[in-house]
């Protein structure tokens, strides 16, 4: 609680003026030993750690004004911050209700409180609050469209999502085309799941109109093909979707297994992975190279194992690489000695990588299960990668 302490510096030097003041003064005398007698207080119950008795002396100080209001502001931000929002909301619900405030630190008192109901779960409430601020024509239009964007993200309301993005400084904010393109791939998938494709074909389009090179339009669109079991053009536009974005091999690779068993066969893969891996040098493909020879008996060892022998020694690879290496030359190798070497190393692997998860976001860390196009933790879009 001690670390709260700063935020009310600013009020103790304005409490130490007015008092400083008040030898001049006396007709504002009796407030302000007011003013200095609940600041003490509220200090001393801060201290000793009874933060809600702080705040009941803070917020019945009748004193407050749009002075001391900027340090309360703070204060509530920094209960919300710590977690604390049922103190965060009633700091900044009292600020809301106090008379002299300016109209610039009464939207800067609504911006906090829609922030807390937001941190609370209670989205239904900031939404209202967000979109009273943006009623009365706020300073910053552009923080309340955004702080109403994650709303509508988190509600999966893709339809009002769109909307507000259109209030969003784009020269102030990451790419916003792209992500209203990632809201028309959401309605477009939910519609894929209820079989309207008339409806999936429009809001494919809509998206490529406002991003064209956003590569969840084409892993969509060979998800139509697949499901109406034109195989070969699934196929297609799912190798377009991995040579505009590597990272999606990861969610692509088994769609793109299953749909070549059911047309060209599962070597159409394996080529296109090595001519991708050649060109590009990225390692990361190594790994579902040695899968298709692993798990899907393509016979391509001899050129794997040549490719493997520069790799192992030159390059960093993953731990699920080196393990479908050990798995690759276990399978080629005819020394039986050696092969039990390399059996103990593949259990210690396996048993190193046992429940480890797959993906990770590379802008918070927060490591997942599946592929997911915006992380469940920060909410940043297309920042998911393998591991
Ligand atoms: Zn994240």
């Amino acid at each position: 609680m001690t670390e709260l302490l700063f935020l009310l510096l600013p009020l103790a030097f304005y409490s130490g003026w007015q008092a400083a003041r008040g030898h001049h003064q006396n007709h504002n005398k009796n407030k302000q030993k007011d003013t200095s007698k609940y600041f003490v207080k509220g200090i001393n119950y801060l201290l000793d750690e009874q933060p809600d008795k702080a705040l009941e002396f803070f917020l019945n100080d009748s004193a407050i004004d749009e002075y001391t209001a900027e340090t309360f502001l703070l204060l509530g931000n920094s209960f919300r911050n710590r977690g604390e929002i049922d103190r965060a909301l009633r700091v900044h619900q009292n600020l809301i209700a106090r008379p002299k405030l300016s109209k610039k630190q009464k939207e800067a008192a609504m911006m906090a409180l829609g922030k807390d109901f937001f941190a609370a779960g209670l989205l239904d409430k900031a939404e209202h609050v967000f979109q009273e601020l943006l009623a009365h024509n706020p300073k910053d239009v552009n923080e309340a469209c955004l702080n109403l964007q994650g709303i509508y993200e988190q509600l999966k309301d893709w339809e009002k999502a769109i909307q507000v993005t259109k209030c969003i400084d784009s020269s102030k904010n990451i790419n916003q085309a792209r992500i209203t393109a990632h809201y028309y791939c959401e309605l477009a998938s939910q519609e894929l799941e209820n079989g309207n494709l008339y409806l999936v074909d429009n809001y494919l389009k809509k998206a490529k109109k406002v991003y064209k090179d956003l590569p969840r339009i084409n892993i969509i669109w060979g998800d139509i093909e697949a499901h109406q079991e034109n195989y070969s053009k699934a196929i297609k536009y799912y190798e377009a979707a991995i040579k505009d974005d590597s990272r999606l091999i990861g969610m692509l690779f088994h769609k793109l297994v299953e749909v070549s068993k059911k047309s060209s066969g599962i070597d159409r893969v394996y080529k296109f992975l090595m001519l991708y891996f050649k060109k590009s040098k990225d390692i990361d493909v190594l790994e579902y190279l040695l899968e298709l020879a692993h798990s899907h008996n393509i016979k391509r060892e001899t050129e794997l194992y040549k490719i493997l022998k520069v790799e192992l020694a030159n390059n960093k690879l993953s731990l699920q690489s080196i393990l479908k290496s050990i798995k690759l030359l276990l399978k080629i190798s005819s020394n039986i000695d050696q092969n039990k070497e390399l059996i103990l190393l593949e259990k210690a692997l396996e048993n190193h990588m046992a429940g480890q998860l797959n993906f990770q976001c590379e802008h918070c860390g927060y490591k997942m299960n599946e592929y997911l196009w915006r992380c469940p933790v920060c909410h940043s879009w297309d920042t998911i990668i393998r591991l």
